[in-house]
């Protein structure tokens, strides 16, 4: 309840009144300070919707193709999450500077935090698949792989269930799929291509799989940034010396003019029906193994 003014008070509050009034006047004489809290941050500049229809394949580093980026522009990419570690802390700080990002997913793990999952798409990021188990695919038979790859989805969509876009449509994984260790087969290639699935390598590495510090990962990510000007850069949301040294990265690479690129395909494609065919060739199961 609102006590009426008090004689005593009233000479205060007018002249409360006409010092709002004067910063108001003050205000319309100034051009507006934007309200965009990413004006002096790294920033996404804009998003690429990847056409996947026959399939496509991504990445300088493996392939003769990459996205079509002006200088400055990079596209950051993060695998084998996610980590009840460090993938809070990195989406903390794609946040700071703005920058929507790709994550590719292990559906095991996907499965074991789906509130983490749910996070990442929640927070407008790409979320995408890097099989069920991150077995390396060039070591197993293709029913093994082809399973990978369809487990890997069906995780990640499970995760995801009941979410809607804005425009109501079910969450989902993008049609995007990041071989482990980078290492591809020809038979998956042809079958992920088959089923309208791109694959996503890259065109810059951070070293930041290999144990070395923070500041390494910092050093050999900026140098690979800066040698190549542009691109689909690699990390790791599943290492302390990553969520360290994205701050500092992100910080000087915004200082040098770079702007990030949000990666997403276009709407006609959909993994929430995906089924992989699975050939009826002899297969091997291998161990589990690969760092990236
Ligand atoms: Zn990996």
């Amino acid at each position: 309840m609102v006590k009426p003014m008090t004689r005593a008070l009233a000479p205060l509050w007018l002249g409360v009144m006409a010092l709002l009034n004067a910063s108001l006047a003050w205000a319309e004489d100034v051009p507006a300070v934007s309200a965009d809290p990413c004006t002096a941050r790294m920033g996404t500049a804009r998003t690429i919707e990847l056409d996947v229809r026959g399939g496509a394949e991504i990445g300088t580093m493996q392939y003769t193709d990459t996205l079509d980026l002006a200088p400055g522009e990079i596209v950051f990419t993060f695998d084998d999450g996610p980590s009840p570690d460090y993938t809070l802390e990195i989406l903390d700080t794609l946040d700071t500077h703005c920058v929507k990002a790709v994550f590719f997913l292990v559906g095991l793990y996907a499965d074991r935090h789906p509130e983490l999952v749910r996070e990442i798409w929640s927070r407008g990021h790409t979320v995408a698949n890097h099989t069920w188990s991150h077995q390396l695919l060039h070591r197993v038979g293709p029913v093994t792989g082809g399973r990978e790859v369809e487990r890997g989805f069906d995780a990640i969509n499970a995760a995801l269930l009941g979410l809607q876009t804005e425009v109501g449509e079910p969450a989902q994984s993008a049609p995007f799929f990041r071989f482990p260790g980078l290492n591809h087969t020809r038979h998956l290639r042809t079958q992920l291509a088959g089923d309208d699935i791109a694959v996503i390598s890259c065109d810059i590495g951070t070293d930041d799989w290999r144990r070395i510090s923070s500041d390494s990962v910092y050093q050999r990510a900026l140098r690979n940034i800066e040698s190549r000007g542009s691109g689909v850069v690699i990390m790791h949301d599943t290492h302390a010396r990553t969520a360290t040294a994205l701050p500092r990265l992100l910080d000087t690479l915004a200082e040098r003019g770079y702007r990030a690129v949000h990666l997403t395909a276009s709407s006609h494609s959909s993994t929430l029906s995906h089924t992989t065919q699975i050939t009826t060739q002899a297969d091997t199961d291998q161990p589990h193994g690969g760092e990236e």
